[in-house]
């Protein structure tokens, strides 16, 4: 059985990217097989993955979306590009950001994302989806295909206001689209444990929320390594693999690994 998560938070530069591409690739260390689905106009998964000028490629996931809304054929790796540390990815590129509007017209919009994903899930174990920032039909879309989402934070701001519209959003998707949608967790990134600043949010975080979502014990550390992957194409496992961030992030890996097994037995969620 195959599980898709959505790497979601409305807010930019909360570190979404990095963290599909560096579980994604955790996953695929631990023997899984990983499917990595941009869905971002930015493109930047498909860049961090190496692929160059995503805006020159002819087959991305607008592609994949627009054939699946018109019920047109797909084979199984139709545009599915490989990357040599073990993880598959479709990829996006400017395309994408006219499906936002293309998709108001369509009959099932919001399982439009759902629709090809279910066409190629069942060649792997995990689907992560890196959403674009915005509540908008793209997110929509990747919640509604989605059996878990997993919302990083930036450990530098108090996510007050946008955290609750995020979990409002999820909490009606589930409702109306995705009866099956959970709440993986909450992902402090970028923690800067030298400072007490970030100590003290980490903790009012967990404080606020850990009685009715999940936090995950891992919190991934501020670090220039994990900041430059991107501009070499590479995870942190290739290039950094004794750091800091390689640590964390296998942690995380381990911890998304056990809460699938355990899922069944959590306490329920708050969904507003
Ligand atoms: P967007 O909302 O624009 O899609 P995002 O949520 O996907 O952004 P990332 O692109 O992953 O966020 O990260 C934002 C920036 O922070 C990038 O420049 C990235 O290289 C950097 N970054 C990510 N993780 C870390 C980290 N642990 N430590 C330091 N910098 C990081
Ligand atoms: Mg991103």
């Amino acid at each position: 059985m195959s599980k898709v998560i959505a790497i979601a938070n409305q807010k930019g530069g909360v570190g979404k990217t990095t963290t599909t591409v560096n579980l994604g690739v955790g996953l695929a260390n631990e023997g899984k097989k990983v499917l990595l689905i941009d869905c971002d106009a930015q493109g930047s998964l498909t860049e961090s993955l190496g692929f160059q000028n995503p805006d020159e490629m002819e087959i991305t996931l607008s592609t994949l979306m627009g054939k699946a809304m018109n019920e047109e054929p797909i084979k199984s790796d139709e545009g599915i590009l490989h990357h040599d540390e073990g993880v598959d990815l479709v990829p996006a590129n400017i395309e994408l950001s006219g499906m936002e509007t293309a998709l108001v017209t369509v009959m099932n919009r919001e399982r439009a994302l759902k629709n090809y994903i279910d066409q190629v899930k069942n060649n792997y174990d995990y689907v992560l989806i890196d959403c674009t920032p915005s509540l908008g039909m793209l997110t929509i879309n990747s919640l509604a295909a989605a059996d878990e989402v997993i919302i990083p934070v930036q450990a530098h701001y108090l996510p007050a206001k946008g955290l609750e519209q995020l979990l409002t959003t999820v909490g009606k998707v589930k409702r109306q689209i995705n009866p099956k949608l959970t709440i993986g967790g909450i992902l402090l990134t970028m923690v800067d444990k030298r400072t007490n600043y970030a100590k003290d949010i980490s903790r009012i975080i967990r404080m606020s929320y850990s009685k009715n979502l999940t936090i995950y014990k891992t919190e991934i550390p501020h670090s220039i390594k994990a900041a430059e992957t991107s501009a070499v194409g590479k995870s942190i496992f290739a290039y950094d693999k004794n750091g800091k961030a390689a640590e964390a992030y296998k942690d995380l890996t381990k911890e998304v690994l056990d809460n699938g097994k355990q899922r069944k037995k959590h306490r329920s969620e708050i969904i507003r």
